[in-house]
């Protein structure tokens, strides 16, 4: 079974095997390794108690990963936040302040700055990572087209801050390593021609030397041991996906679809 726990363990010490060094987002920023390297990047949109058994899983074979938690009460989990930090991995904030904002620079940038605060009780953030928010007509991304993330004390953000000509970039969206698809604005430009539709054949890429030397994970959270679970989540990403990918093409369904969305995060 692909996006189990176990699965997880397997796919990253198959990289610890073929020399490629695990690291958080914040290390490539700040001290790039020379050789292979892997960038451990887990966006927690919800089912926070997932993030913690990844966690767990990456700190029993002494690595470290990134992970970026909303403030919506399915990320924010101030127990495993804590917990994550604990075990020395990087924590960022995953900001989606501009759709809550409708657009209000202002607004956004007074939320910005105490959801950030909020988060740096836990861990000196220098690295937040903007969420999708696909409903949304505002993409998060723009208020940086208004601050720095100096204003902020901040080094670097993902989307504006990474060289994905020298790195390679792939997402487990919608339970396959090829759902970019249905991604809306959660997409990075493939320049290398690659796809890979399930953790095995990573592995099996990894193992053969195949697989690019610099290379940037985003793993979500919907990994999980759990059969009841995974069969859910499983079920709902497929109609997800499917119904998103109409949405894209019908008015009438992309409202019923916003609307849905914003119903199941209503805080
Ligand atoms: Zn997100």
């Amino acid at each position: 079974m692909d996006f189990t726990i176990k699965t997880y363990k397997k796919l990253l010490q198959t990289f610890l095997d073929n020399g490629y060094a695990l690291i958080p987002y914040q290390e490539y920023c700040t001290n790039k390794p020379q050789g292979k390297f892997l960038i451990l990047r887990h966006d927690v949109d919800e089912f926070a108690k997932n993030a913690l058994k990844m966690a767990q899983t990456e700190h029993s074979l002494g690595v470290k990963a990134t992970y970026y938690f909303r403030i919506v009460k399915q990320s924010n989990h101030p127990d495993i936040i804590t917990k994550i930090a604990d075990m020395g991995h990087e924590i960022g904030y995953h900001y989606e302040d501009l759709a809550f904002a409708k657009g209000d620079m202002a607004v956004a940038r007074k939320t910005f700055a105490d959801n950030l605060k909020y988060f740096r009780t836990y861990y000196p953030i220098q690295t937040v990572c903007m969420h999708g928010s696909s409903t949304s007509t505002y993409d998060n991304r723009d208020f940086w087209k208004t601050y720095k993330l100096s204003d902020f004390d901040l080094i670097a953000e993902p989307y504006l801050s990474t060289d994905f000509k020298s790195v390679f970039y792939f997402t487990d969206t919608g339970y396959a390593w090829d759902g970019g698809k249905y991604a809306v604005r959660d997409v990075v430009e493939n320049n290398f021609g690659l796809s890979f539709h399930s953790s095995k054949e990573i592995m099996v890429s990894v193992n053969k030397g195949t697989f690019p030397q610099q290379s940037f994970m985003l793993a979500h959270t919907l990994w999980t041991d759990s059969v009841w679970q995974w069969l859910m989540l499983h079920l709902r990403e497929f109609l997800r996906n499917n119904f998103k990918y109409m949405a894209q093409r019908n008015k009438f369904l992309n409202k019923l679809y916003a609307k849905m969305v914003k119903a199941y995060w209503k805080k």
